[in-house]
């Protein structure tokens, strides 16, 4: 049975039991009830489910872990964390986040003048903020006022630019100044398609030189005992934690030899985000080569030995990963609209009275087919359908013949493989490359999976019912915005298998799983699709609850957002249908009215599922 490789990206969060997935949590909802239950509201399209647990479960071993090594080695240094903004800034995110987070004294990290606002309203005072990214005085300035107003906050310089403006706002104002960081440029990069964060050609950090520089500066400014930190980032989603090995000596050692400089103050290496997730649903593709147990090892053992070798107290050890926090607690949901080659539906079938021969024998294929003939009459099958289509091209069978053909040839190739259950064997593979079905669904990838448009990657993907039943289909995904890019096609290498099912007697949904991280931060209004609506799920002993309802945008507001002016929109549109001819005042009424409630709904689809 194929359970889409839950085994490997689940973490154990989802269970599949009777046929759907379940939450493996408490009461353990099935997700399909949770979606039928919201959509007895009325709510169609697709659907953004967040699992606070997941985060608390994210959080609590990311803590659990680094505490075991600091034991297990002796580490004298503590542990903190910050969760990135950049990575889900969305309210009901940070605010579990945030909730979640409070009992072990978790930050936040902000990249931008607007993060660090937020930052500011939603971390606890004592729990860390940290700032990355380019600032300019006024984003320096806020950062005065976060510390003035007792937030912990460093603020990491990326060139020595910055420490300049910093030291001129400190000079400006009798503010409290915040603590100092410097993002030190590695000679070490990273691996995989977020890489570009480390190495000598990086876009952030300062050079050994520049860092000199930075210390004699704030030596000469009486401010070198704000310099609290240093700073490195490889790249989101490590797939090797050998490079991560080498940053880890190269950045120990750079600590080791500012404090032998006289950084009395500094006290912390900030080893930025990085920690991967698993997004691979095939044993043979999988995204990282490390545990969080490895990691957390390898980081604290590493700093712990350089240290000890250059007689260096301990620093703490500060992480930003928030990809690894936060990915598995969304779930999009989508309904499949329509299924595109359920033309070839046997239903369809018309046959003469009298059928050209390769015809009848085509029946006789599809009739006789049994699991000691499939692969023959297979074969059989694909023969006549070559010459079908030959005599077509030659005007010798006519255009009912050949979709005659090329239904029940669809129907043998189908029922060949669920008789062999072959489907991973070249010959099907290739056969269902050709034949793959088309399956709509309603959302778009631009809005909810930018990083599948952009980057190629990957999401789990996964029916939430039917899982007792072997899925036969080789699928591709087609989402509803009109370009040609709003689709996951049909990867022979990473095969998806859906179910054949009628959407006119049964809804049929797919979870896409592991969204939590970027995906709602970077997702794009193309076709003006909008955030889909989101839902909280508290899930307890017994049931499981339903909060925060936030719907996606309608049309008037989504239009409102990019600069248009939504009552001179509505009015130009009631003006037009006003005057134009309709028999009765009813039916003019009527169409008023429904204009009305189409405006106020967001863009997804509705009249179908
Ligand atoms: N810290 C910094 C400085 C980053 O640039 C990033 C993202 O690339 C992160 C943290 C988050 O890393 P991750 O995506 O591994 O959570």
């Amino acid at each position: 049975m194929n359970n889409y490789g839950l085994d490997i990206w689940s973490n154990n969060n989802f269970l599949i039991e009777n046929g759907q997935i379940k939450l493996n949590y408490k009461s353990m909802p099935a997700l399909l009830s949770i979606i039928e239950e919201i959509r007895t509201n009325d709510v169609k399209g697709p659907i953004l489910l967040r699992f606070p647990h997941l985060i608390k479960k994210q959080i609590t071993t990311l803590y659990s872990y680094f505490d075991k090594a600091i034991r297990y080695n002796n580490y004298q240094g503590n542990f903190h964390a910050v969760f990135p903004l950049k990575v889900n800034q969305y309210p009901h995110a940070v605010k579990a986040i945030a909730e979640q987070g409070r009992e072990f004294g978790y930050g936040l990290e902000a990249g931008s003048k607007a993060e660090l606002i937020l930052a500011m309203s939603q971390t606890t005072h004592g729990a860390p903020i940290t700032v990355n990214g380019f600032k300019d005085k006024e984003m320096m300035t806020l950062g005065f006022i976060a510390a003035q107003s007792g937030h912990n906050i460093t603020l990491t310089i990326e060139g020595l630019g910055e420490l300049e403006t910093i030291i001129e706002v400190a000079n400006e104002c009798n503010l409290k100044v915040p603590n100092i960081g410097i993002r030190v440029r590695l000679h070490s990069a990273g691996t995989g398609i977020w890489a570009k964060s480390g190495g000598m050609d990086a876009k952030f950090g300062l050079t050994s030189t520049e860092i000199i520089e930075a210390i004699t500066l704030l030596r000469n400014e009486n401010m070198l005992d704000n310099f609290t930190m240093i700073h490195f980032h490889i790249g989101s989603q490590m797939e090797d934690i050998a490079p991560l090995k080498r940053a880890l000596r190269e950045a120990g050692n750079i600590y080791a030899e500012l404090k032998k400089m006289g950084a009395n103050s500094l006290n912390s290496i900030n080893i930025g985000g990085g920690l991967a997730v698993e997004y691979d649903q095939h044993t043979h593709s999988k995204s990282r080569n490390y545990s969080v147990d490895e990691f957390s090892s390898s980081v604290v053992f590493l700093i712990g030995e350089i240290m000890n070798a250059k007689n260096v107290s301990h620093p703490d050890i500060y992480t930003e990963s928030g990809r690894f926090i936060v990915a598995s607690h969304a779930v999009l949901i989508t309904p499949v609209l329509e299924l595109f080659t359920q033309d070839y539906q046997e239903r369809l079938l018309n046959f003469k009275v009298v059928n050209p021969p390769l015809l009848e024998e085509l029946k006789y294929l599809s009739k006789n087919l049994n699991n000691k003939n499939s692969i023959e009459y297979l074969h059989d099958a694909l023969d006549h359908m070559e010459s079908l289509l030959t005599l077509f091209d030659l005007g010798y069978i006519d255009l009912q013949d050949r979709s005659n053909a090329e239904i029940l040839v669809h129907s043998i190739i189908k029922k060949a493989l669920y008789l062999t259950n072959a489907y991973s064997t070249n010959e099907f593979v290739q056969l269902q490359v050709r034949l793959q079905e088309r399956y709509l669904i309603n959302a778009s990838i631009f809005q909810s999976l930018p990083d599948y448009w952009g980057l190629d990657q990957h999401f789990p993907v996964m029916p939430l019912h039917h899982l007792d039943v072997v899925p036969l289909r080789a699928a591709s995904l087609w989402d509803i915005t009109c370009d040609s890019d709003g689709e996951i096609g049909f990867n022979p290498e990473k095969p998806l298998y859906l179910h054949d099912v009628n959407l006119d007697e049964e809804d049929y949904f797919l979870g896409f799983f592991n969204v939590g991280a970027y995906q709602e931060t970077l997702g794009m209004n193309h076709n003006l699709f909008t955030h889909p609506n989101e839902y909280t799920v508290n899930i307890d002993d017994t049931s499981y609850n339903i909060i925060n309802e936030v719907e996606s945008k309608n049309i008037l507001d989504i239009l409102d957002s990019i600069g248009y002016n939504k009552s001179d929109i509505l009015n130009k549109l009631k003006h037009d249908l006003k005057i134009s001819d309709f028999i009765t005042e009813k039916e003019k009424n009527d169409t008023l009215a429904k204009l009305e409630t189409f405006v106020e709904q967001n863009g997804y689809l509705r009249t179908t599922n």
